[in-house]
Formats: C-alpha cells, structure tokens, sequence
C-alpha cells in the first residue's frame, strides 16, 4: 500500500507544510490515509496529521472531507460542539505521488478501544450517558446548524478527548486521557525551537527515550487480573465524532449504500431512502454496544440467504415485526420480502426483545434495563421520521440519571443508610 497512488511513508521527524509540523509518531490508519502525531512549530502544539493516499480518488475524497470539516469549524467558533476541529489543510508531495493533508485537533482513543480496554464488558451506564451526551451535541450540531448527515458513526470514529492545553507535554497534561499515551517525552510549549535541524534531534531522541519507557514499563496499560474490572474512574469520559469521509449534505447525498455494517439504518438496506434519522440508529447500536460491550447486530450469510436477510431478521428478533407498508416499501424490498411483508427466505423468526436481552444475557437489573430500553427503543423506530432527533433525544430524562457507583454502594451500606432501591443500584459493575 505504500505505493504510487497509495499512502505517504513517514519516518518520526518528518517534516511538512515547509516545516511546520514535525511528525512524531503513527496514530492510527484507515483506508484512505495514515494519521499521524505531530508537532505544530508554529502554535506550539500537538496535532494529528491525517496524510491521504495519492490517488486522484482519494485525492478527491480528500478533498470533500476538508470541505465537510471546514463547514463545521466555521460554524462552530467555540469548538465545544463535540466534533473534530480541522485546523490546517496542504498538499504533500512525495514519492507516491501528491498527497492531500488535513492537520486536525488531537484526540485521545477511540471508543472502540474503550470497549476493548474494558474487556468487552460495557461500561458503567453513568459513563455511558456521559458519552452519549457527547455524541448527541455533536449530531445535533451536524444536523440542525449545518445539515450534514455522518452516515459512519460507531465507536471507531467517536474518540476520547481532554480539554487540557494542547501546548503541554501530551502525557503529562493527559491530553490522551486513558488507555495510552504518547511515550517519551515530546517535549513542546515554552522552549519551542524552530530550527529544524534541532527539532529533528528532539523527535529521535524523545523515539529513543519511547522506547526505553515501553521496554521499562511494559506499555502504559497495565495487565489486570482475568474477570477483574479494568478501573476507569476517573477518566473523563468525553469525546468527539470524527471521520467526515462519508459525510453528506442532506439535500446533496452521494452513496445508497452508508454506513458501516453493524451500525446500518433498515432504510438503507431497503433503499428507501435516508436522511439525518440514519446516524441516529447507528447512535442507538453505538449506544447499546458501550452499555453492554458487544455490538447489536452481527448479520452473516448464511445458508439459502444473505447478509442482509440475516440483518433485517436480526432486527424484526429484537424489535418485533417491520410494518408491511415499510418493508415492501423500499427499492429493495422485492429482493427481501414478499408481498405480505413477511421475509422471503428466513420464515422463522426468534424473538428475543430488548428488555430481555439486557437481563437474560447481560445481567442488568429490571430497572436499568427498563430506564436503557425507554431512552433505545424510540431510536429503533423502523420508521425514519419518527425517530427521535439528536436535540429531542438531548431532553431525554435517561441522560440524567446517576446510578451509584461501587464504592458509592459500598460506603453507602457500610454507614447503614442504604434506603435505595435495587433500581439505583449499579449492580452490573459489582458483579
Ligand atoms: P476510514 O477507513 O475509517 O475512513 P480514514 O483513512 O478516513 O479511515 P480516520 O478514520 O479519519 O482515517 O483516521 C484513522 C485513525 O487515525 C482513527 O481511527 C484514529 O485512530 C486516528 N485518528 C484520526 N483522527 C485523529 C485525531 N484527530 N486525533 C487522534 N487520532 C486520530
Ligand atoms: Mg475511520
Ligand atoms: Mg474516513
């Protein structure tokens, strides 16, 4: 892939704009490019740098993406809309050819990194809401002010964020507020020193010190006992979307097939066609998937039907029958159902509702259980203008919540002065 057309190689000390920003480590990858760590020379701060494959198609990709991300950065002067910042765009060219790049606010991990950092668990639903919180101002900001649809949101593209000075030491400032920082000593802020030469030195020097620190430490995540609970108090459990590739403007959509899999609005899968409501169903799955730590639906091909079959069964299992009108309503209905709304090849259907679902498998109490499925089930709305919007979901009385948490309880019952029900109680992170 590191080919003409494809993506930049990068050595830690590269420099680029003219010097400007200096990378210092990898931070992650996807298809279109590779993102990288680096230090801006000129605010003295650390950046990601998103360096896009050459070719014309990602080139235009590219391209797009910063028209999104402008449109969101000048509508939201304050930057407390809970969605990436693009601070700087340019051109690169190397020997893959001329590469677009997108100089973003640097974040933290992803919460799929969450997810697996906390073994697959699901989080404490107090931290749960936290984020959710986030994720809904920044839809509701994407979708009201500006009328952009993300149409790929999950846990992969939402990450975790400090709102500590970006100019300080990333790790000791926790500007990556958990799971792992960046190592070694990148040393910005007061002493900053644009010679390059100089600067050079410093990222090969902080590489060398990563490296010792990694060999010392064994990495920054400790290893915890099987069946223990990875600890995460204290983490401050804000975030951001990010990933505007795919994003479209309500009324100039490109592609009839959105999303990612898992996160996949039943309207798309029907070609009915979509709009805002989309990133909605993908919240409710991304919703779900940290309370409980595994993802919702998981459709495969199976024998005598396809994967979307196997979704859409998935989802009539959790949510009860789709109503006829909209099941054959779609430009693909015919392939899926037959005229009396039923599907064609997977007649028997396993209900197993939500509600359920949470207890039985994942042992939540009646009334977490209860409370999650009233704030989920309306998002789940096989009906796409009667889902709820990012603002009307902002209201919902679930968000402000507070369960107790383990020590909480534990102190709590030590003093003997627990007159909470069992529905206040967290039990879920004691078990
Ligand atoms: P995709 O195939 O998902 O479309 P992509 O090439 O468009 O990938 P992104 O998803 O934007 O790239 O970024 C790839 C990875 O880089 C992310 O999953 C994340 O780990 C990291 N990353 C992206 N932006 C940032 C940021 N602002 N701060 C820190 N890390 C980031
Ligand atoms: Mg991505
Ligand atoms: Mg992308």
């Amino acid at each position: 892939w590191y080919r003409k057309g494809g993506y930049h190689a990068v050595r830690v000390a590269d420099s680029f704009a003219g010097g400007r920003y200096i990378a210092q480590r990898k931070l992650g990858w996807g298809q279109f490019s590779t993102v990288w760590l680096a230090y801006d020379t000129r605010t003295s701060k650390f950046v990601a740098l998103k360096i896009q494959k050459s070719a014309p198609q990602f080139a235009q990709a590219a391209l797009h993406e910063i028209e999104v991300l402008s449109a969101i950065a000048n509508g939201d002067p304050s930057n407390d809309k809970c969605v990436v910042r693009l601070i700087d765009h340019f051109k690169h060219s190397g020997p893959n050819g001329q590469h677009l790049c997108m100089v973003l606010e640097f974040l933290g991990d992803s919460l799929l990194r969450l997810i697996r950092f906390n073994r697959y668990k699901g989080l404490e639903l107090n931290k749960v809401r936290e984020i959710c919180k986030c994720i809904l101002t920044g839809l509701d900001y994407l979708h009201r002010k500006l009328g952009i649809i993300h149409t790929d949101l999950k846990p992969e593209n939402i990450l975790l964020f400090s709102t500590i000075d970006s100019t300080k030491d990333p790790i000791r400032s926790g500007m990556t507020p958990i799971l792992e920082r960046p190592e070694g000593n990148m040393n910005g802020g007061a002493s900053i020193n644009t010679n390059e030469k100089k600067l050079k030195q410093r990222a090969r020097r902080a590489v060398a010190r990563i490296a010792s620190r990694r060999a010392s430490m064994g990495g920054m995540i400790a290893t915890p006992k099987p069946d223990n609970d990875r600890c995460l108090d204290g983490i401050d459990m804000r975030c951001k979307v990010v990933d505007f590739g795919n994003a479209c403007w309500a009324d100039k959509q490109f592609a009839e097939e959105i999303q990612t899999r898992q996160y996949r609005a039943p309207e798309v899968i029907l070609q009915s066609g979509y709009s805002f409501s989309v990133d909605m169903w993908s919240f409710a799955c991304t919703a779900f998937e940290l309370a409980t730590g595994e993802m919702l639906f998981t459709p495969k091909t199976g024998q005598g039907f396809t994967e979307d079959e196997d979704h859409l069964a998935l989802m009539m299992e959790l949510l009860g029958k789709m109503p006829k009108k909209i099941a054959v309503g779609g430009g693909r209905s015919k392939d899926y159902f037959d005229r009396y709304g039923d599907l064609k090849r997977i007649r028997r259907l396993k209900y197993w509702p939500l509600h359920r679902l949470l207890v039985d498998k994942y042992k939540f109490t009646d009334a977490d259980a209860g409370e999650f499925v009233e704030f989920l089930c309306p998002l789940f709305d096989y009906a796409p203008e009667k889902r709820p919007t990012a603002q009307k979901c902002l209201q919902h009385p679930w968000l402000n919540i507070k369960n107790l948490t383990r020590n909480e309880v534990k102190s709590e019952s030590s003093v003997g002065k627990v007159d909470v029900g069992m529905s206040n109680l967290q039990i879920k992170v004691g078990k």
